[in-house]
C-alpha cells in the first residue's frame, strides 16, 4: 500500500473521469481506467497500454491502483482459506473464500472490529476499532479475484460475496453502498446484485435505503424472536428492535428473485426448542423468507454451547411443515477460526 498516493480502487467512473481532467487529460480515459482497474485488474500504469505513456506517468506521480496483496493466509482441511489484510492505522481485517462446488464465495469485512457486541461473536469482543474505506473493502474482493486469475492458492474465480465478515455492514454504509455500486455497475464488476448479500443486525434506516436503492439479497441477524433475549444477546435490538425490522422488511416484495434470509444460531437450552420454533414461526408471519440454521463455534469466554445436530434437525422441520423454507448452514472453516462468528484475527483453533 502507497501510503503517499491516492489509490484508485474504491473510485466511482464519475470520479475516475474527474481524475483524468484535473490531470489535463480526456474524459474518456477515467472509463479506460475503470476498464483497467475493475474488469482487468491491472494494478500497474505502465500495462495500460491505451493509455498514452505520457498520462501513465502523470498517473503514477499522484496516484496508484492500489490492489494489495493479503499479509498472510491459512488454509482450513474443508478448502476454506482465511486472507489477513493489512489496513489503516496497522490495523489487520480478515475474508474468508469458502469453496462450494461449482460456488465461491468471499465473505468480506465492512470494520475494524465491531460496535454492535453481540455477546456471541469474536469480533464483537474486539470492539470498534475504524470504518474501512470503499477502497480496504473492495481490494479485499479485487485482491482474491487477482489471485483466483493468476491461478494462486487454487482458488476459483469468485461467484458470490457476502458482507458477513468481520463489522455491521450498515454502521459503514456508505462505504459498503459503494462498493455495491462499483460491483454491480456496467464500467466496474459488472456482477449481477444477486450475486451479492448484505447481513446486517436490522440497522435502520440504513436497512430500507438498502432496500430501496439496490437489489442485493438481505440477511437478518435474527438468532431469537424473543425481544428480551435477543436485546441480551445483541444489544442492537434496543436501537432496532426485531419488530420495526420485520415491519420494515414487510413492505419489499421478495417473492421473486430477491432473496430475504434469515439467520439463526443455534444455542443449546437457549433458543433450540420448540418454543422459540413457534416464536419465530410467529415473527415470520406471511414474509417471504428462508431461514438459515447456523451451528455455534464456540469461543473463549462465552457461556454458550451449539445445540446438538438433533435438535437443528428438529427445529428445521417444525419450520418446513409450518411451509418456510429452513436449512442447517454447513460449517465452514471452524479449524482456522473462519466460521461463523469466530473472526478475531486468530490464526487456528487453540
Ligand atoms: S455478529 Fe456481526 S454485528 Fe454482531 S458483533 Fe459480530 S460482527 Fe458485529
Amino acid at each position: 500500500m502507497s501510503m503517499d498516493k491516492t489509490p484508485l480502487i474504491g473510485m466511482t467512473l464519475a470520479e475516475l473521469q474527474d481524475v483524468a481532467v484535473s490531470e489535463g487529460m480526456p474524459r474518456f480515459v477515467g472509463k479506460q481506467l475503470a476498464e483497467w482497474i475493475y474488469d482487468k485488474r491491472v494494478n500497474d500504469f505502465t500495462d495500460m497500454v491505451n493509455i498514452s505513456k505520457k498520462n501513465q506517468a502523470l498517473l503514477s506521480d499522484k496516484y496508484t491502483v492500489g490492489i494489495y496483496a493479503p499479509s498472510e493466509s491459512v488454509r482450513s482441511q474443508d478448502g476454506t482459506v482465511k486472507y489477513l489484510f493489512g489496513v489503516a492505522k496497522g490495523r489487520k481485517v480478515e475474508s474468508v473464500y469458502i469453496p462450494d462446488k461449482e460456488r465461491a464465495t468471499l465473505c468480506v469485512s465492512s470494520q475494524a472490529g465491531c460496535k454492535m457486541n453481540c455477546y456471541f461473536c469474536a469480533t464483537g469482543k474486539l470492539g470498534w476499532k475504524g470504518n474501512l474505506t470503499a477502497a480496504e473493502i473492495i481490494n479485499q474482493i479485487l485482491s482474491v479475484l487477482s489471485l483466483a486469475d493468476r491461478g494462486r492458492d487454487g482458488i476459483m474465480p469468485l461467484t458470490n460475496i457476502v458482507f458477513m465478515g468481520m463489522g455491521e455492514p450498515l454502521d459503514n454504509y456508505s462505504a459498503v453502498k459503494r462498493v455495491i455500486d462499483i460491483l454491480t455497475a456496467p464500467w466496474g464488476l459488472a456482477w449481477s446484485p444477486k450475486r451479492i448479500t448484505v447481513s446486517t443486525v436490522g440497522k435502520l434506516p440504513e436497512l430500507k435505503d438498502l432496500l430501496e436503492q439496490t437489489q442485493v439479497h438481505v440477511a437478518i441477524s435474527v438468532h431469537t424472536a424473543d425481544a428480551r433475549e435477543r436485546a441480551a444477546m445483541m444489544p442492537a435490538q434496543k436501537a432496532f428492535p426485531l419488530q420495526s425490522v420485520m415491519q420494515t422488511l414487510g413492505g419489499y416484495d421478495f417473492s421473486h428473485q430477491r432473496r430475504l434470509s434469515l439467520e439463526y444460531i443455534m444455542w443449546r437450552g437457549v433458543n433450540d426448542d420448540m418454543a422459540h420454533a413457534n416464536q419465530l414461526i410467529k415473527l415470520i408471519g406471511n414474509l417471504d423468507c428462508r431461514v438459515n440454521l447456523i451451528r455455534y463455534h464456540a469461543i473463549d469466554g462465552v457461556d454458550l454451547e451449539p445445540c446438538s445436530e438433533e435438535r437443528m434437525i428438529m427445529f428445521r422441520n417444525v419450520l418446513n411443515q409450518h411451509g418456510i423454507t429452513a436449512t442447517i448452514r454447513a460449517s465452514r472453516g471452524e479449524d482456522i477460526m473462519a466460521a461463523c462468528g469466530m473472526l478475531a484475527n486468530t490464526k487456528v483453533k487453540k
